[in-house]
């Protein structure tokens, strides 16, 4: 049962309900995003139970999990869908974020052929650039999608701080408001859906970094849904990685063995070129130090973003091996050692066959 993530349900539980409820005040549903979780049934449960409106995920194979497993909340397909899997985006997924005409179209005839009507939102692009329409296109995309058979279409949202780090702001949280306000004016409709965001929109909802919940002078505008992902499970801010006021950091714990605990020297001896991943960090010479084996690796999550428990220090990873120094801590082989993680450690932890996942109520 070793190399194991341990996830504490009720934590997850308790973040996503205190973001719920925090940005209710304002008028903003959340729509929990499950990707990390590599669709988790037990974990899109608890999100359900603390009051999230949507599920939300990057992959349609999550979405069809979540369904299998009788998961009833709505599901967004929050990438732009293939066009290779367009009969299994509108099978399993009720609303999908859209760029492209040509998908939204493919979209349109698959769920005329079954009988159904499938929401379509679509991405401003508003700086970030990963997707997105460019704002002065979004109109002429709209009149086209509210023509379109068998298509609802359900509004309009954006993605910032995610591939360039390009922050939520007033100007850009106002710009996708006034987008809203002066599409549903030509159109003569009103969207369900202003999405504004993810994690990182949540400063600019409370201002300040510490996201408290306080009553904040912000103009939401139109801004009515954010989705929701390392916030709730990780309890942090993905601006800076502090953690959220009031919320658990370890809802998460990756757990590996020890398999060598050794005094060895801390310098290498011998001519030296590139390991197995690249040109190793400079190594500082401690002299001799406890030196520990732990069987977990680069194929089990990524081993930079992992803290340790108190007290020792990560020298170094390889696919299958973490090497620790413990310093004054005294080990046995096979004892355990516990790590919290950061979002990409989560990911890859959550993807990897090789670690058992323990849910805990
Ligand atoms: C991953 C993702 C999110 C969630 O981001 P977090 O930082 O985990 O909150 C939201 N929207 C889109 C489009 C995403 O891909």
């Amino acid at each position: 049962m070793s190399a194991r993530l341990e996830i504490n349900l009720r934590k997850i539980q308790y973040n996503a309900h205190i973001l719920v409820q925090r940005l209710a005040v304002h008028g903003i549903s959340v729509t929990g995003i499950s990707k990390a979780t590599l669709g988790s049934p037990a974990i899109a449960k608890v999100f359900q139970n603390a009051g999230v409106t949507m599920l939300g995920d990057s992959r349609i194979e999550n979405l069809e999990k979540m369904k299998e497993a009788n998961v009833s909340a709505p599901m967004t397909l929050i990438r732009t869908p293939m066009l290779s899997q367009i009969d299994r985006i509108v099978e399993s997924a009720d609303i999908s974020f859209n760029t492209e005409l040509k998908i939204i179209k493919a979209l349109s005839r698959a769920s005329n052929l079954i009988g159904r009507t499938h929401g379509i939102v679509l991405m401003v692009e508003l700086g970030d650039l990963r997707e997105g329409i460019m704002p002065s296109d979004v109109e002429t995309i709209v009149r086209s999608v509210i023509k379109l058979p068998n298509i609802e279409f359900q509004g309009i949202g954006t993605k910032l701080a995610c591939r360039k780090g390009v922050k939520p702001d007033d100007k850009n949280m106002a710009e996708l408001s006034a987008l809203a306000n002066s599409i549903d004016k030509k159109f003569g409709i009103t969207m369900n859906i202003v999405s504004g965001g993810n994690s990182s929109n949540l400063e600019w909802v409370f201002r300040g970094s510490t996201i408290e919940g306080k009553e904040s002078s912000r103009q939401i505008g139109r801004i009515n849904n954010l989705r929701l992902g390392e916030a709730i499970l990780l309890g942090r801010n993905p601006l800076d990685r502090e953690p959220i006021k009031d919320l658990y950091t370890d809802a998460f714990n990756l757990i590996g063995e020890v398999i060598e605990f050794k005094v060895k020297p801390s310098k290498p001896w011998g001519e030296m070129a590139q390991a197995a991943f690249g040109t190793p960090p400079p190594i500082k010479n401690q002299g001799n130090i406890h030196q520990v084996l732990l069987a977990i690796g680069e194929q089990d999550t990524d081993t930079g973003g992992l803290t340790p428990s108190a007290g020792f220090e990560i020298l170094g990873a390889s696919s299958d091996h973490i090497i620790l120094n413990a310093k004054e801590n005294s080990l046995a082989i096979g004892d355990e050692i516990t790590f919290e993680l950061n979002y990409s450690a989560l990911l890859r932890s959550m993807t990897s066959p090789f670690v058992n996942k323990v849910m805990e109520e």
